[in-house]
């Protein structure tokens, strides 16, 4: 497909820094090629203190809309408009869409989330469900797996820095879901052993075995993995963590954090632009 940018292309881009890494130019100009969409999509490197600013020109620039990344996802929701149901209960916004002035804010990351878990056969309505860490990845993903009808989920997190935000997203579960939510140390081997027990799906969303740290694990007893377990993490380097190797190990079936980052682009670009993205594409070219 032919590609120019013209007196009619309209930007958008992610704001954050640092961008420099991102994936996400790649696979969303990639996209408007392929599909033909007189689009592109640029990386700013943002900080939170000019943030309003910026946001604002976006607003008046006519562009389609933008993503945003650390440390800009909390911080733009005071110039915004509306949020989603979903952006509201998680407290944070990675895509913005601007209809003619007006900026939507959305979360897509719970949404890639679930949409690689469904990938990889779990079903997340009427499911039990384990879930380790409260930063920003856990409560994208808790709070879209309980939109999105699961039965129970168990929080689990250490009692550190971010004690207080794992409750706050199991009180913010079980007031506005119809999902049920609890909380648990992630020390307490025998009650986080119950609940995995109890569990179709664990999800690592701590950072705990991201490169370089490869050799740690959030899960100390690896007994515990069970048969009909699938276990994930929202990590995706390394490709499999050791929890993800120790899980396979016991025949668990595992998955990584690759496809989350795809799925919420392709969420965003949908948003945008009303068109699905091109992913066995994407996958093909920037995920194999
Ligand atoms: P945050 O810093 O917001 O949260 C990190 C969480 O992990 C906290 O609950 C923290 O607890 C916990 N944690 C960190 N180290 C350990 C450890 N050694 N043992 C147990 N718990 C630990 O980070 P994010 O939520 O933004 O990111 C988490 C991970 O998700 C990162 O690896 C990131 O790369 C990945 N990610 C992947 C995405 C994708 O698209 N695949 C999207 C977003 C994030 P404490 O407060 O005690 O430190």
């Amino acid at each position: 497909m032919q590609y120019t940018i013209s007196g009619t292309t309209r930007f958008g881009g992610l704001l954050g820094s640092p961008v420099a890494h991102s994936l996400s130019p790649a696979m969303h100009n990639t996209s408007f090629q392929e599909l033909g969409i007189d689009c592109v999509y640029l990386a700013f490197d943002v900080t939170a203190e000019r943030l309003k600013e910026t946001v604002s020109v976006f607003r008046q620039l006519n562009t389609y809309g933008f993503n945003l990344t650390m440390p800009c996802k909390k911080a733009v929701i005071d110039s915004l408009d509306e949020l989603s149901e979903a952006a509201r209960l998680i407290g944070a916004v990675n895509t913005v869409v601007n209809c003619g002035g007006r900026l939507t804010g959305h979360n897509t990351d719970g949404i890639g989330y679930v949409e690689s878990a469904r990938e990889n056969g779990v079903e997340i309505c009427g499911s039990e469900i384990t879930v380790l860490g409260a930063g920003g990845a856990a409560m994208a993903a808790a709070v879209q797996m309980a939109l999105d009808g699961a039965r129970r989920i168990h929080i689990a997190n250490r009692r550190t820095r971010s004690w207080s935000a794992a409750q706050h997203l199991v009180d913010t579960i079980n007031k506005e879901t119809q999902c049920e939510a609890d909380l648990t140390d992630l020390e307490d081997s025998t009650v986080l052993a119950r609940h995995i027990a109890d569990s179709s799906l664990l999800t690592n969303a701590t950072s705990a075995g991201m490169a370089p740290d490869t050799g740690v694990t959030p899960v100390k007893d690896p007994s515990v993995f069970h048969e009909g377990l699938t276990v994930s993490d929202v990590i995706y380097n390394p490709r499999q963590t050791r929890l993800m190797r120790e899980a396979s190990e016991r025949g668990c079936r595992t998955f990584n954090g690759m496809y989350m980052l795809l799925y919420q682009g392709a969420a965003a670009f949908r948003l945008w632009t009303g068109q699905d993205m091109p992913v066995e594409r994407i996958k093909e070219r920037y995920f194999s």
